[in-house]
């Protein structure tokens, strides 16, 4: 097909072949991840996603579920841990200590 929509090669994620270990281990430091309905609202509360697109937990928790270690760490690298994100969150969920929780396993495991 040359027009329309097609789906990337290296995009595509088939979720009958990932790989859930690091994301039940993030599940085990962060249980919290679970209660997540992807709305984006921390993504657009960040002030750091302003001047880097990438900087975002959304993002973050979509590549702990795909087991991308690199965009895990793309989505937190400029996170400042300002905590803004966890004001926002419908859920509850406690945005600033789960992106520590991930970094600290990311340490520990020498990801
Ligand atoms: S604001 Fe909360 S529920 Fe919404 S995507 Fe972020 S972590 Fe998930
Ligand atoms: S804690 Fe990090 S991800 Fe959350 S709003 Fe602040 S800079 Fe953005």
């Amino acid at each position: 097909m040359d027009f329309g929509y097609n789906i990337i090669k290296i995009k595509t994620v088939d979720l009958d072949r990932i790989d859930k270990s690091l994301y039940n281990r993030v599940v085990f430091v962060a249980p919290d991840i679970n209660k997540c309905i992807a709305c984006g609202s921390c993504s657009a509360s960040c002030s750091v996603s302003f001047y880097n697109s990438n900087s975002s937990f959304r993002k973050a928790l979509v590549a702990i579920e795909r087991d991308d270690i690199t965009g895990i760490k793309e989505s937190l690298s400029s996170c400042v841990l300002c905590g803004k994100c966890s004001l926002v969150c419908p859920r509850g969920i406690n945005t600033r200590g789960v992106i520590i929780a991930i970094k600290d396993l990311l340490k520990e495991e020498a990801l």
